[in-house]
């Protein structure tokens, strides 16, 4: 049963929202430099934003404005209250850090325990924690949230995959928490090292911190005899724990609006977009004492549905995240995100859930390799299968790359620690 908040009249939600929101902006005004600022810059009092429907007239933040306030420019408490950092690895440029109080730490802990009461987890269960610990913030936020729920955690973290498996079996984990490729690499691995992966006790895969379409879901799902669920955060807003899939509907994931106030923008414009149409997700802290954060741009496309969902849950869905802004290629003038192609390709029986893409350019023109594995002991015609692959990407995606590889089951190199890498752009 869904506790009273998450499933509160969204009249009484909003009050709440509302109440924070100011807060939030007054307080951010008042202790972050930054948002002064910008605020001052924009020509806007922090008194003028009564309610969420003001919200838009705020400027948004930007990753680059973290960078650029790289380490501290924006905790908004002076260092003796701040209990922990952590940091979300840059590829280029300064990482950011991100940090929190002591009632920080303890709201994470209550919304992903929420989260994954939501995800089907029951206190007293095993959790197995295959997210990595460390300044990412995956393996703590899970680990403090299935210690508030009152589940036992096993720390695995990630990496070292015989001896999860090993843990799997002979503690009979419940659930385990990971990315979803990590998710498929433990069940071969379990496989190869002859458990039954479909036997083990574990019923729920708490997967998330990558994009994942629904083949791959059913691939996790059918490979370990369990139900996927997925959940969504990032540390520039708390880690872990800003939305959730719940297990009864299993479609699309309830955001934790008590607590971060999503809005849906065009991403070329900024404008807010209405309910119900796909743009970038903007989010707004509602709760945080260490590090407020007025709109920020996640760089995650995805779209709002404010129906009434069967779980009971009042809380916004938003859908599973498979597109990020910063995820497009441009491949001969066509828009593509790597998702499209995994959708597309992983509806094969035949094909495994490991692919690679490879772009190059040659003469001025973009040259589009697509390399996808055979599931184990294929024994089928490789070129009707290529053939028909082929079709279906030019229906589906109005592209076909220019080479298209089969490779052996096994062959496309495994990630076993970290996110999983699959496009490799060479232009
Ligand atoms: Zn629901």
């Amino acid at each position: 049963m869904p506790e009273r908040i998450e499933r509160v009249p969204r009249e009484e939600l909003r009050v709440t929202q509302n109440e924070r929101l100011r807060e939030t902006v007054q307080y951010a005004y008042r202790t972050v430099p930054f948002y002064r600022e910008t605020l001052d810059a924009a020509g806007i009092s922090p008194a003028e934003i009564e309610t969420v429907d003001d919200l838009s007239a705020l400027p948004l933040t930007t990753k680059a404005d973290f960078r650029e306030e790289y380490p501290d420019g924006l905790f908004a408490v002076d260092d003796d209250r701040i209990r922990r950092v952590h940091a979300s690895s840059g590829t280029t440029g300064n990482p950011k850090i991100v940090a929190y109080t002591r009632s920080d730490l303890d709201r994470w802990n209550e919304v992903m325990a929420r989260s994954m009461a939501a995800a089907g987890i029951e206190r007293g269960e095993t959790f197995q924690n295959a997210y990595a610990y460390g300044l990412f913030t995956g393996g703590l936020g899970f680990h403090g949230g299935a210690e508030e729920l009152g589940a036992t955690v096993i720390p695995a973290s990630s990496g070292n995959t015989r001896r999860q498996v090993e843990l799997a079996r002979d503690l009979e984990s419940d659930s385990l928490g990971c990315t979803p490729s990590y998710a498929i690499y433990f069940a071969e691995t379990a496989a190869e090292m002859g458990v039954d992966p479909r036997a083990l006790s574990i019923s729920t895969v708490l997967f998330g911190a990558e994009p994942c379409t629904e083949p791959m879901r059913e691939e996790i799902e059918s490979r370990l005899d369990a139900t996927g669920i997925e959940n969504y955060g990032l540390s520039e807003l708390i880690g872990p724990g800003v939305a959730v899939e719940c297990r009864e509907a299993q479609s699309g994931l309830h955001v934790w609006e008590d607590h971060f106030y999503p809005e849906v923008i065009d991403p070329e414009t900024g404008e807010p977009l209405p309910a119900g149409e796909e743009g970038e997700l903007v989010l707004t802290s509602l709760s945080k004492e260490a590090l407020p954060v007025l709109r920020y741009r996640t760089g995650d496309l995805t779209t709002l549905t404010y129906d009434e969902c069967e779980c009971g849950r009042t809380m916004v869905r938003m859908d599973g995240v498979t597109g990020r802004t910063d995820d497009l290629l441009i491949v001969r003038g066509v828009n593509l995100y790597p998702s499209q192609i995994e959708a597309v390709v992983l509806e094969f029986d035949a094909v495994a859930p490991y692919y690679r893409i490879d772009l190059y350019r040659e003469d001025a023109l973009d040259r589009f390799e697509l390399t996808i594995e055979l599931e184990a002991g294929f024994d089928g015609d490789a070129d009707r299968l290529r053939a028909a692959v082929r079709k279906r990407l030019a229906n589906a995606l109005s592209i076909t790359p220019d080479a298209l590889e089969l490779v052996e089951y096994g062959t496309i190199e495994r990630t076993e620690v970290g996110k999983v890498r699959r496009v490799f752009d060479h232009r």
